[in-house]
């Protein structure tokens, strides 16, 4: 069985005790341990501030953005072997993992060249200034310079490869060393792309560690000038965010965590334009893209009353059309979800829901894979419910079921009446919105705007462009108000922002002026 490895203080770590195991979510069979038992935590964080912090602030963005596009060059040029892991690792099928592995590559190249673009310098300032005295000569500036810590990084499960990528991609653009920790059950991938980097040479020392198994002390051992991201689920948000330390030292801390992202029907959308087609099309995706297990899925559908027969419909027989199992049968378009536990969640989940929405596709239970052995395989076919009243509902719009699973919810009225019930969820990561006028749309945004922290407008004219909600740009935000986590990520520059500190600088101006970037 493969054992997997942790890189800290510029060499690979590999532990003897202490394991847990990861399985093949088809077969059921253990394919690989992990463990991080005899990482001296306060050494690897001391070497990646020392070595890598230094050896990013003497890089200029251009030569950042060089290390982005080498990483992601490296990383693209082992795409087939990555995918065929991803597949072993996390039952994925080829088509979800390129999504988990292209949005890797595809974002450190976005950063790679908003490296290029910001050029020789070293930090810039985030505006033109301003005058504070009498005369122009005392003038202030906001300064983004990288903040001298480490930036630690905890990941989901679900995305390997890019939740690695997209964090490390903003953190050594802005100039901070990076120690990322997967989630233990899809660390395999996340490890093997660590080797990659680390083997590709672009790497200079204590720029990037990776722990593969527990974080033993090392959050406790975060400070003031350190930077802790987390991605996961809102019960684990909730513990790591107030450690003590963390509270005392003001360490900057990000969180992504759950979200009841919503797709929305305005009234009045013709049955055979365009936009409703769009609307079911990409809802089914993603219910089922990664099988469900997608921060960004749709998990409440709002559709005018009048139209919810038509919508449940049209997606039940969308939803007819996949073919669960082993993803190394070519006929299969789903594949399991990542682990047992996440199966016995999904089941228990949808007996939530259940309680007040009806079942009215799938089953809400483990079915048998194609291509797997009887009784064996986290398989889990789409299930979609419908609650009689959105807005009246409660469990739904409270209880996150992570897998190909969504609630229909019927609104009356206009889309304020069903911005107040994307609302009742507390904060998401996204909204869909289906759309075909402004009115509807400026409706939406006044109603429920700030409720998410983005809002993909579907209508006829962009149908043919548009990637799906649940697709995250790196020059768009990602994160989300409320039990979404309150985080920012990306998002282009701003996506820097986390890993520097903005320093108001006053004084001469022709002094200002002069001082290097
Ligand atoms: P999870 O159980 O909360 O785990 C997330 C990460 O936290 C894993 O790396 C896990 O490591 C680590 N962890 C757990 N307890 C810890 C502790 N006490 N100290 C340090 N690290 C700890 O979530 P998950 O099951 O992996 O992911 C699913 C959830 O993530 C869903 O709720 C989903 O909505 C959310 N998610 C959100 C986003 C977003 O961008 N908002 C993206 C993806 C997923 P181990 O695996 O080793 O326990």
């Amino acid at each position: 069985m493969k054992t997997l490895r942790s890189f800290v203080q510029g060499g690979w770590h590999q532990a003897d005790t202490g394991f847990a195991t990861l399985h093949n979510p088809c077969t059921e069979e253990p394919i690989a341990q992990a463990s991080s038992a005899g990482i001296d935590f306060g050494a690897a964080l001391a070497f990646a501030r020392d070595r890598g912090g230094s050896a990013l602030r003497a890089m200029t963005f251009a030569e950042r953005g060089a290390l982005l596009g080498a990483m992601s060059k490296s990383l693209y040029e082992k795409r087939d072997e990555l995918i065929e892991l991803s597949s072993l690792n996390t039952g994925v099928t080829r088509k979800d993992a390129k999504f988990d592995l292209d949005g890797a590559t595809f974002t450190l190249s976005y950063y790679a060249k908003l490296g290029e673009s910001l050029g020789a310098k070293h930090w810039f300032a985030e505006d033109e200034g301003a005058q504070l005295g009498r005369s122009p000569r005392f003038w202030g500036r906001h300064l983004r310079l990288p903040r001298r810590g480490v930036a630690v990084h905890i990941n989901a499960f679900n995305f390997p490869a890019w939740g690695l990528a997209e964090k490390a991609a903003c953190a050594i653009l802005a100039g901070m060393p990076v120690i990322s920790k997967p989630a233990t059950s899809s660390a395999w991938v996340t490890e093997r792309c660590a080797e990659i980097l680390v083997d590709s040479g672009a790497l200079p020392e204590g720029v990037l560690s990776l722990i593969c198994g527990s974080t033993g002390d090392l959050l406790s051992r975060l400070g003031e000038q350190d930077v802790f991201a987390f991605t996961g689920s809102a019960d684990t948000a909730l513990k790591l965010r107030g450690l003590p330390n963390l509270l005392a030292s003001s360490t900057r801390v990000n969180i992504e965590a759950d979200s009841l992202n919503a797709a929305v029907l305005a009234p009045g959308i013709d049955r055979d334009s365009e936009t409703w087609d769009l609307f079911v099309q990409d809802v089914t995706r993603e219910i089922m893209q990664k099988t469900g297990q997608k921060c960004t899925a749709v998990r409440r559908i709002f559709v005018p009353r009048d139209e919810a027969d038509e919508v449940q419909e049209a997606l039940c027989e969308r939803l007819g059309s996949a073919v669960v199992g082993d993803p190394h049968e070519s006929s299969v378009t789903m594949g399991p979800l990542a682990t047992e536990g996440q199966l016995r969640d999904a089941e228990a989940g949808v007996e939530k829901l259940a309680a007040e929405a009806a079942i009215v596709h799938g089953t809400g239970k483990r079915v048998d894979g194609r291509g797997a052995a009887p009784g064996k395989g986290w398989f889990f076919a789409p299930t979609l419910l419908r609650v009689n009243d959105g807005g009246a509902a409660d469990v739904v719009h409270r209880h996150e079921v992570f897998g190909p699973v969504s609630t229909i919810c019927p609104y009356e009225g206009g889309v304020e009446s069903a911005a107040a019930g994307v609302g009742a969820a507390g904060g998401t990561l996204v909204t869909s919105l289906y759309v075909d006028g402004p009115q509807a749309l400026t409706g939406y945004l006044s109603a429920g705007g700030a409720t998410s922290g983005r809002l993909y407008v579907g209508s006829e004219k962009v149908a043919a462009q548009l990637p799906g909600s649940g697709t995250t740009l790196p020059a768009m935000l990602h994160g989300g108000p409320g039990r979404a986590g309150g985080g920012e990520e990306l998002g282009g520059l701003s996506g820097l922002g986390l890993y520097q500190q903005r320093v108001a600088v006053t004084g001469d101006r022709a002094l200002l002026d002069r001082a290097g970037d």
